[in-house]
């Protein structure tokens, strides 16, 4: 087998078919570079060799019995919120650490049913809460880009595998940025779905209203089809979207002719980093090449979503955390003296500072006498947030700008100034507010560094947004180039 694979997984996939490799083969070519490679990167957790080729060898008899689909034998990577059967799921938590999921999430399911093989467990921030990977018990992720910088977060453990080659397609979540946000600092393409089309049974729960897993790869086109594997109604999830199965590959070749494009006036401001500015404009101007219109737009409460965001996600997150309370489950103080002590040890020593700090910030907003001021004011922004984008969506189709306000930082750079880094999810979070479609896929470098620009589209428009960045994929090959280490 030829060590330069093809990056696509419908390549990949190809190969499978005409018999090129076997998924058993392909599996030890993944495993074999996580072996050599990972060290210097940390983006997985725990790794699951053995059981891979196991299911690498179910995948290719599938195959040979003529059951083959068009993910079958393809490997990926598994951010370690998802939990799996027998399988460590810490959400890279002390509280975790010695967690072995009883069940497989629904995700993960569906992943195994369309014959995908589980690569490992990748690394993350804690109960991914975070933007740079840096929150994480078991440690910082580099950048395969420059490893002294951030990938990204919080699921930047997937966002390094897939860019590092380690493996072609991953999972992540997005809260408020988190699969978008790792996609655009490593130079990958990323996916976060309509909020209610990825079922969150077996997701770990960070702020249940906000939270959406999604796929990570190469391209719009990979995106597409994990989508199809990963999306559906369930009945486990009462948040589930019932709505009919559909083919997210199925408007990849739409014309781009006629889409309206919207750019929104309050993401192009002077927060923005010039060189970013300028490939999101190169990119739109690409777009229009092919024939879509561009207008500008407004999304006049853009400014109040960080607000809302940081006093929503942290109420969500303090009443789904009150679980982990050392006598249920997780981990436990030793020797505690009594009751009180079994849950302030157990909560002290199990959650790391970031997750204390959402904790608090979240209880206070919760509490009486303050919950009319923050929880239900920022409930109400939401609303207002959402009625921008309805209105801007009866004139455009899809809205671009770009997924983050610089390119990867130096690790280290903001971990002792939490509002610097929060300020960074100023593009991303307003999508999980309203609940909207949002991908980010790669629009050039700065510096040496990639660059994501941010589509984001109405309610269930998934398959026309990822028809539209595959398009300028077509016409651009930002999503091909690989970090020079790690070709
Ligand atoms: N960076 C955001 C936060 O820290 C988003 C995290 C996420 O999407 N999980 O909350």
């Amino acid at each position: 087998m030829s060590d330069t694979l093809p990056r696509s997984v419908a390549s990949l996939a190809a190969g499978l078919a005409r018999g090129e490799y076997s998924s058993v083969e392909l599996t030890r070519h993944y495993l074999d570079r996580i072996a050599a490679l990972d060290g210097a990167l940390n983006s997985f957790i725990t790794v699951c060799a053995e059981q891979a080729l196991a299911e690498a060898a179910a995948a290719d008899a599938a195959r040979a019995a003529g059951h083959a689909g068009p993910l079958t034998g393809i490997p990926y990577a598994n951010k370690d919120i998802f939990c799996t059967r027998g399988v460590r799921t810490s959400c890279a938590s002390r509280m975790l650490d010695n967690f072995i999921a009883p069940y497989d999430a629904t995700a993960v399911e569906k992943l195994r049913a369309a014959g995908l093989v589980m690569l490992g467990k990748t690394n993350m921030d804690e109960f991914a809460m975070g933007s740079s990977n840096e929150s994480s018990y078991y440690g910082p992720v580099a950048n395969p880009w420059d490893l002294a910088r951030v990938p990204g977060g919080s699921s930047g453990g997937s966002a390094a595998a897939v860019a590092a080659g380690l493996a072609p397609l991953a999972t992540g979540t997005d809260t408020g940025g988190s699969i978008r946000q790792p996609a655009a600092f490593c130079g990958i393409s990323g996916l976060k779905p309509t909020y209610g089309r990825v079922s969150r049974y077996g997701m770990i729960a960070f702020a249940s209203s906000l939270d959406q897993g999604g796929p990570m790869g190469y391209s719009a086109e990979d995106l597409a089809l994990m989508l199809n594997a990963l999306a559906g109604f369930d009945l486990r999830d009462s948040t589930s979207i019932e709505r009919a199965d559909e083919d997210f590959t199925r408007l990849l070749d739409a014309p781009v002719a006629g889409l309206r494009i919207g750019l929104p006036r309050e993401y192009f401001d002077d927060q923005l980093d010039a060189g970013i500015r300028a490939c999101v404009e190169a990119a739109v101007k690409t777009l229009q090449a092919r024939g879509a219109t561009v207008q500008e737009i407004s999304l006049p409460h853009m400014s109040l979503a960080i607000p809302a965001y940081y006093v929503i996600a942290p109420a969500e997150c303090s009443s789904n955390l009150s679980r982990y309370d050392g006598a249920r489950f997780g981990y436990r103080c030793a020797d505690p003296k009594d009751l009180t002590d079994l849950y302030c040890r157990s909560r002290g020593e199990g959650f790391g500072a970031e997750v204390k700090r959402r904790i608090l910030i979240g209880t206070y907003a919760l509490s009486s006498g303050y919950y009319d001021a923050y929880y239900r004011k920022a409930q109400q922004v939401r609303r207002l947030l959402r009625d921008d984008f309805m209105q801007a969506f009866d004139e455009v189709d899809v809205i671009i700008g770009p997924t983050t306000p610089t390119v990867a930082y130096q690790t280290g750079a903001h971990s002792k100034d939490p509002v610097t880094m929060y300020l960074g999810d100023i593009y991303t979070t307003a999508a999980n507010l309203a609940g909207l479609p949002s991908l980010s896929i790669p629009a050039g470098f700065v510096d040496g560094l990639p660059v994501g620009m941010q589509m984001t589209a109405a309610h269930f428009d998934e398959a026309r947004m990822l028809g539209l960045a595959h398009q300028y994929q077509r016409d651009s090959d930002w999503h091909l180039r690989a970090p020079a280490a790690f070709t």
